[in-house]
């Protein structure tokens, strides 16, 4: 018998009708035969709604663990709301909590990471017959308290699920119709893609695809989780994530992302010595400051260097508190920065063996008269930071440059 795991977003439970559409959905696949799995995130708006209550209280220094607490409230709801409508459709089922599903995760608050899952508990449930409604994005930590996955995380709860199941396919049930070139809703003449390589999924979703979380992408490739995005609304058929080997046939680029939970940080006039840099993001790696781009430039005379670079906008208050804490000791002039910048980026697997990609992607902002504040580069990707008013030219621009718009 066929086992899958079905995992639904937020704007697939966002009222009742939809839940009650999600069960029909879900009944027909157990009517046709194949044990199901739900995992489902909490209705849309709310996670951010319970975020906002949160900051509300203490904006900056709130307690992480009080942070999980509050936000992962709102799965449960749906997990209830969509079992109870599993059995108005005639089908057996019960809902998990994380740490009910035995879904152990790191203490890492706020971005706590799966470390291992019991599946004693769904096979169980599954062997009575039974559909598991499982919540997504949370997790219970070695202390014994409620973890969250960080936000867009309900993909990696499915996808980890799917792996300790054993299952034969981790299907993503969104309000798109699979992966495409860019995100549809910027970029009008975004295509669909039939199929994706992981390691490119990989690369779309850390680079602002929301569509996947980029943990469940890792965790798809690491455990070979046959992982496909689907629309909760159409039949029709959707994105498949799969090996290099499986491509039928493949583009340069595959794909134009942005993100704009980026933030520039200049740090100005520093001595310019050996372990200065050191120096400088030693507290921030301390506090858990994921640092991203990263440019110097020296001063003519050789004395002093300015750093530029990017973290989280999340952590942008935080980054500029601790660096004025290290300011007499580090001798710099002063710390700017400025949160209105995107990370644009373009990212295929053909651009190993392609010559000439960022040169293209150079020019085509230039004669937009685009401005590069920062860039970054990996094999299989070219990232620019560049002023957010200018984002969605940049991105469409990019997308027809590269000859990716649907005719
Ligand atoms: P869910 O609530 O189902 O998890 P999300 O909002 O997290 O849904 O993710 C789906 C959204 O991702 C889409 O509505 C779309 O705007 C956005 N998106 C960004 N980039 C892409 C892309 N390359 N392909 C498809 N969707 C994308
Ligand atoms: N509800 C959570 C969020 O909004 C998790 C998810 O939707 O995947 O981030
Ligand atoms: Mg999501």
């Amino acid at each position: 018998m066929t086992l899958v795991v079905q995992k639904f977003g937020g704007t697939s439970v966002a009222n009742l009708e939809r839940i009650r559409h999600v069960a029909a959905r879900v009944a027909r696949h157990v009517r046709a035969g194949e044990r199901v799995c739900v995992v489902v995130s909490a209705m849309a708006g709310t996670t951010n709604q319970l975020v906002e209550w949160v900051t509300g209280i203490e904006p900056v220094h709130y307690d992480r663990a009080e942070y999980d607490t509050v936000v992962a409230s709102g799965e449960q709801v749906t997990i209830g709301l969509l079992a109870l409508a599993l059995r108005r459709e005639g089908i057996p089922a019960r809902s998990f909590l994380g740490w009910q599903a035995g879904i152990r995760t790191d203490g890492a608050h706020s971005k706590a990471r799966i470390v291992e899952i019991d599946p004693v508990p769904l096979r169980s449930c599954l062997e009575a017959g039974m559909v598991p409604v499982v919540a997504g994005f949370q997790g219970i930590g070695p202390d014994g308290r409620i973890t969250t996955l960080g936000r867009g995380g309900s993909d990696t709860s499915a996808v980890a699920v799917a792996a300790a199941l054993g299952a034969d396919r981790c299907d993503i049930f969104t309000d798109v119709d699979g992966v495409y070139t860019s995100d549809p809703r910027v970029v009008p003449k975004a295509r669909k893609l039939e199929r994706i390589t992981y390691e490119e999924m990989l690369e779309m979703a850390s680079l602002g695809a929301k569509v996947l979380q980029t943990r469940s992408v890792a965790l798809a490739m690491r455990y070979r989780v046959r992982l496909q995005v689907l629309s909760s609304f159409e039949d029709v058929p959707g994105t498949l994530v799969v090996d290099e080997e499986e491509m039928v046939e493949s583009q340069i680029i595959s794909g134009v992302t942005y993100s704009r939970d980026e933030a520039k940080v200049s740090v100005l006039r520093v001595q310019d010595r050996p372990g200065v840099a050191a120096a400088l993001f030693g507290p921030l790696a301390e506090a858990h400051i994921n640092v991203d781009m990263i440019v110097q430039s020296v001063s003519r005379d050789g004395r002093y260097a300015n750093i530029t670079f990017t973290v989280s906008r999340a952590d942008l208050a935080r980054t500029v508190e601790i660096l004025e804490r290290v300011r007499d000791q580090l001798g710099f002039e002063r710390v700017d920065a400025d949160p209105d910048v995107v990370k644009v980026s373009v990212v295929g697997v053909g651009m190993r063996s392609h010559a000439g990609v960022a040169h293209r992607m150079f020019r085509t902002l230039a004669e937009r008269g685009i401005n590069i504040q920062a860039i970054s580069t990996s094999e299989i990707k070219i990232s620019v930071l560049i002023a957010e008013e200018y984002a969605e030219l940049a991105l469409r621009a990019l997308h027809a440059a590269y000859g990716l718009d649907r005719s």
